[in-house]
């Protein structure tokens, strides 16, 4: 079975370091915000250009957290993407803030200009949390031009794009604040549940901190109402130690994978959208697009022979069915190509372990697809 993700091949390869690096973890006696989380959030800000990164608890409690450092408040109107994990719709609604969707472009990307159009028809929107979906950049330089020209306040969704860039930016550079996850399947993931923050701002830094332990910034000593949201010593020394020395390669091999299946897929039913102009993706993911009436086929024909695929992502968020239970609005040019991204994308396999006659493999099936 070729599959979506092979942790078994990754754990082949990193046991040992690992094993020593908990070991490390075990004999410092010190588990909750001790050296490991203090070094690799020295290390990671550093990897990701930016001055202070902050370790939490998860990538939703990033984005939580970020908005909530800006200033985001109950009933505040944040605009975002219809097309992305849940997570990030849950993080503003939790808040008690406002979703305001627009919809995306051909990449499932949130689409700048329905962007641009909502926040010049609604002044009332003041923050905007775009997704670099499936590793690839939303345009920094647009985004930089929103910034500025609206005095907008940014924070990034980069749990799938750390390593990505745009025009020769890192993701993550361009909001005030930036989330990402670790999760086990992202491109730096952990074992088990993980998040950090990026920010240049020292203040918003220092909320931050606070806002991961209880609210606070000193030993009981609680200056604001927070959360228990912690990174804890043993996925960070895990990061910092062993997988985080191996990100650019593994990125390299999720690059030279897509730009195999981008040269190669070639079947009139098998759509590749490849990568958005300026964008230097990291693949996260590797979307494709089949006509919805067959893509259930599809799914099915590649699993008979042995690959695994996924769909990222099959609802829009404002169509699910959590969302009847909070106030959200949708932009007016509607969320129509969201929808039609979410009934044709299936993601093939693409990861750092898959071998290359595997990825001829999944070539060759996909164009042997007879339908
Ligand atoms: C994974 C993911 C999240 C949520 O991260 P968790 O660590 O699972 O909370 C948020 N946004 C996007 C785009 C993601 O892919």
């Amino acid at each position: 079975m070729i599959l979506l993700n092979d942790f078994a091949r990754q754990w082949q390869e990193t046991r040992e370091e690992a094993i020593a690096a908990f070991d490390a973890v075990g004999q410092s006696a010190w588990y909750i915000l001790g050296h490991s989380v203090k070094d690799f959030e020295a290390a990671f800000a550093q990897y990701c250009g930016q001055q202070h990164a902050i370790g939490v608890a998860s990538g939703l409690d990033a984005i939580e957290i970020s908005l909530r450092c800006l200033g985001c408040k109950p009933g505040d109107k944040v605009l975002t993407t219809p097309l992305s994990a849940f997570a990030t719709t849950l993080a503003i609604v939790k808040i008690g803030a406002v979703p305001v969707f627009v919809d995306t472009d051909a990449f499932g990307l949130v689409d700048l200009k329905a962007a641009q159009n909502a926040l010049y028809r609604d002044p009332a929107i003041r923050f905007f949390v775009p997704v670099h979906l499936f590793g690839h950049a939303v345009d920094l330089h647009s985004l930089s031009d929103l910034r500025e020209e609206l005095a907008l306040t940014i924070v990034e969704d980069c749990a799938q794009s750390v390593g990505a860039e745009s025009h020769g930016l890192r993701t993550g550079t361009m909001g005030q604040m930036s989330a990402t996850s670790f999760y086990p399947t992202k491109n730096l993931g952990g074992m088990g549940d993980g998040g950090a923050i990026l920010t240049n701002d020292a203040d918003a830094a220092a909320l931050a901190r606070k806002l991961r332990d209880y609210g606070q910034g000193q030993k009981y000593k609680h200056d604001v109402i927070g959360l228990n949201s912690r990174l804890d010593e043993l996925q960070a020394a895990l990061l910092l130690r062993v997988n985080m020395p191996r990100l650019d390669r593994w990125i390299d091999r999720r690059r030279s994978i897509a730009s195999a299946y981008i040269e190669n897929i070639s079947h009139k039913k098998v759509k590749v959208p490849g990568q958005p102009a300026g964008s230097k993706s990291c693949w996260h993911l590797f979307p494709v697009l089949i006509p919805p009436e067959d893509k259930a086929l599809f799914i099915a024909y590649l699993k008979e022979q042995g690959i695994t695929t996924a769909e990222h992502y099959p609802y829009a968020i404002p169509d699910q069915q959590a969302l009847s239970e909070v106030v959200f609005e949708v932009g007016n040019g509607g969320i129509e190509n969201a929808r039609a991204f979410c009934n044709s994308e299936v993601s093939l396999p693409i990861h750092p372990f898959l071998t290359d006659a595997e990825i001829a493999t999944v070539i060759e099936t996909v164009n042997n697809w007879s339908v």
